[in-house]
């Protein structure tokens, strides 16, 4: 399986970030359809460090379709 590199977190939205759509296709996930990307670290240029739980959809095939769709 291969990991593709997140996206940095600043261009991701607040859902995004907390693992509420998928980091990829901005769709909403729920439980049974997200893949937990595991927890990441930040340290912004300005402000304190944080850290960020990205999700991505189960379905990736459907996910990179809504992608390229975009
Ligand atoms: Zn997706």
């Amino acid at each position: 399986m291969s990991v593709r590199d997140l996206p940095p977190a600043r261009e991701l939205t607040e859902y995004q970030r907390r693992g509420w759509s998928c980091v990829w296709c901005h769709a909403v996930l729920d439980a049974t359809r997200a893949v937990d990307l595991g927890q990441q670290r930040v340290k912004p240029d300005e402000g304190a460090a944080y850290s960020w739980f990205p999700r991505a959809c189960a379905d990736k095939a459907g996910c990179a379709e809504r992608e390229t769709a975009k």
